[in-house]
């Protein structure tokens, strides 16, 4: 609750909006005890008294009453009546639109062809002539604006129960036995209960001047009952020879919708999760840079990478993804970056290209040197030109990097003349190509295909020839077998080590499986808790691994024909970033560990191989 506020306040319309509405609405609530004339007496010696008139504040209407008693009157009964309406229509459409949703099939069809029809008739139409069948009155105008509404939270609501009515929760709590009643009650309501409040707290503002617009007609509040709308009717004979008589009422209507509008769209904001985590803000086009001055290149080498350190604010933690990492990548040379889950391999690929989002992730030192330049906050059109054409990346999941609605050559075609001006039917020949290159079968037919037509093994394919596509000098590959099974896998690597041979491509190869590394990477470096452990050319590694985690993980590949062997699991988890323990990070589970590995920093020492620990393991 508190994050809530606190979100909510951060937005300052937001806050303005809550803090006008609040004034507003404790005024109306202290109305009955509030030192006013009556609202309803008539006194037709003082009509039309201007504002600050003696005993009259506001002045008087074409009655003489009190126009601050009834602008308080009219505004408690003109906010009573909008937020009734909101809580009406709001109720009565998420019940409509949550049934339909759930059982769908005919009960779908028909209530959603009746809320259609009510939707085909103009909103403010449907409302006059449901309170000309009702008759006039404040009653029958919230019942007309409840009804004209609930529509429009019936269809919403609809649509959200849709999306998560066949979702594996659902499915779940249907194969416990539970009855629909139950599910309906924990499962679906919790999950649209913040649309509900979004969608009310977003159309409030327009129940109120619906309600105010039928009283204006002389179809909600009677006379003398006050409301804003009727004052505003009342007051328009006079609009000219005395209009204080409407803007009071007017100006008060503008200030209950603009902070209801105001304060709704804040809920909003607060509300949705995806905005939660960071500010409430887009992510910028590229990450974000709060580096001191960037570190001197150590070496040479096509990528360098020294002492990078990217982190994670969010509130008031900090986490530490990407602790002081150094590599470097030659032309022509594939250097393997494995660790466990969370370890900070994705972060740090995509440092590189400044492809972190912020917020909440930071850049807070070190640099990223592309043939000598620093990318490190560098300008987002530079980097732009550099995405795809000098550094590409292919990723775990290529059905979610593919477009779902785009034919794999088409998506090959913008990818190529993103970089290129070349035409349409060059790009295409280009892509066919491409296709061909990464050994896709009937590459001219296949170039027709919807990513979902292909298979997984197929899809990685075309993840790389997308990432070919513009000739680049390094790839960077995140963990692009991990969802793919053995066999496939085998191929796909074969496929890039050739693509590596034949075109002289730098591989930055990410993955969490030394199996995997084995087969591809000259260069192996070993990576947890953010920091780099152990690097090393990758048969040294193997033969004879110096940290103990690089060991423990070795230890986790299986060996096919290698006998009987427990396959050990390293125990324990990872480490927390935002709490990395002193010393060690690996401490913790290492069986090796003594009191000297819990304290101070522990230094990479080596040369061509590296490590970062205090009693590293013997060959044996
Ligand atoms: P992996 O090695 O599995 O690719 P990542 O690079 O994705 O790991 O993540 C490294 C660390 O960064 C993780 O411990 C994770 O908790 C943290 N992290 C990643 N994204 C965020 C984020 N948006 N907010 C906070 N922490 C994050
Ligand atoms: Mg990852």
């Amino acid at each position: 609750m508190s994050l809530f506020l606190r979100l909510l306040f951060r937005n300052k319309l937001a806050g303005f909006g809550a803090v006008v509405l609040g004034i507003i609405v404790v005024l109306a609530l202290l109305t009955p005890i509030l030192p006013l004339h009556p609202p309803n007496e008539t006194n037709t010696a003082n009509r039309f008294l201007r504002p600050l008139s003696e005993g009259h504040l506001l002045g008087t209407d074409h009655l003489g009453r009190d126009l601050l008693s009834r602008l308080m009157w009219g505004t408690r009964l003109s906010l009573a009546v909008g937020f009734a309406a909101a809580l009406v229509a709001g109720l009565l459409g998420a019940a409509i639109g949550v049934m339909a949703g759930y059982f769908g099939g005919r009960t779908d069809n028909v209530t959603m062809r009746g809320i259609d029809m009510l939707m085909a008739f103009p909103y403010i139409l449907l409302a006059l002539a449901i309170v000309a069948v009702l008759g006039p009155g404040l009653l029958n105008a919230l019942i007309a604006v409840a009804v004209v509404n609930i529509p429009f939270f019936a269809r919403n609501i609809r649509g959200v129960t849709v999306g998560i009515a066949h979702r594996e929760f659902i499915d779940a709590a249907k194969l416990a036995g539970m009855g629909h009643t139950r599910i309906l009650l924990t499962e679906v309501v919790p999950n649209i209960v913040p649309v509900v409040v979004i969608a009310m707290s977003t159309t409030i503002g327009w129940m109120i001047l619906e309600t105010a617009g039928l009283s204006f007609l002389g179809l909600g509040s009677q006379p003398p009952q006050a409301d804003l709308g009727s004052m505003l009717g009342e007051a328009r004979s006079a609009l000219i020879t005395a209009p204080h008589t409407s803007i009071v009422p007017g100006v008060m209507i503008l200030l209950i919708v603009m902070s209801v509008n105001l304060l709704g769209d804040g809920i909003r904001d607060a509300l949705d999760p995806r905005l939660r985590s960071g500010a409430l803000s887009r992510p910028m086009a590229t990450t974000r840079v709060e580096r001191t001055e960037a570190t001197a290149p150590k070496g040479e080498g096509l990528l360098r990478i020294d002492d990078l350190e990217t982190q994670f604010h969010v509130g008031p933690r900090i986490y530490k993804a990407v602790n002081k990492v150094s590599l470097d990548l030659k032309p022509g040379e594939c250097l393997g970056l494995i660790g466990e889950s969370g370890s900070g391999k994705s972060v740090t690929a995509l440092s590189v290209m400044g492809l972190v989002a912020s917020p909440p992730g930071v850049i807070t030192g070190g640099a990223v040197r592309l043939e000598g330049q620093d990318l490190i906050g560098a300008p987002y059109e530079l980097l732009r030109s550099l995405r795809g054409r000098k550094v590409a990346y292919i990723f775990q999941d290529p059905l979610s990097t593919l477009h779902p609605l785009y034919r794999i050559g088409d998506q090959l075609i913008e990818a190529i003349r993103v970089h290129e001006p070349v035409s349409h039917a060059e790009a295409h020949k280009r892509a066919v190509k491409l296709l061909e290159d990464v050994r896709i079968p009937n590459a001219q037919a296949r170039a027709r295909a919807y990513p979902h037509e292909l298979s997984g093994g197929m899809r990685q394919r075309v993840g790389i020839a997308m990432a070919m596509a513009n000739d680049p000098d390094i790839i960077i590959a995140d963990e692009p077998t991990t969802a793919l099974d053995v066999t496939v896998q085998a191929q796909i690597l074969a496929l890039l080590d050739d693509l590596r041979r034949s075109r002289g491509l730098a591989i930055l190869f990410i993955t969490h499986d030394f199996g995997v590394v084995g087969q591809l990477c000259d260069r192996v470096a070993v990576m947890y808790g953010g920091r780099i452990v152990e690097t090393g050319p990758t048969p040294e590694v193997l033969a004879a691994p110096a940290h103990p985690y690089t060991k423990r993980l070795i230890a986790c590949v299986p060996e096919l024909g290698g006998g009987r062997r427990v396959l050990a699991a390293i125990p324990g988890l990872p480490p927390a970033v935002d709490k990395l323990p002193e010393g060690c990070a690996f401490a913790p589970r290492c069986d090796k560990a003594q009191a000297a590995c819990r304290q101070g920093e522990i230094r990479l020492t080596g040369t061509a191989r590296e490590v970062r620990c205090l009693y590293p393991e013997r060959a044996t």
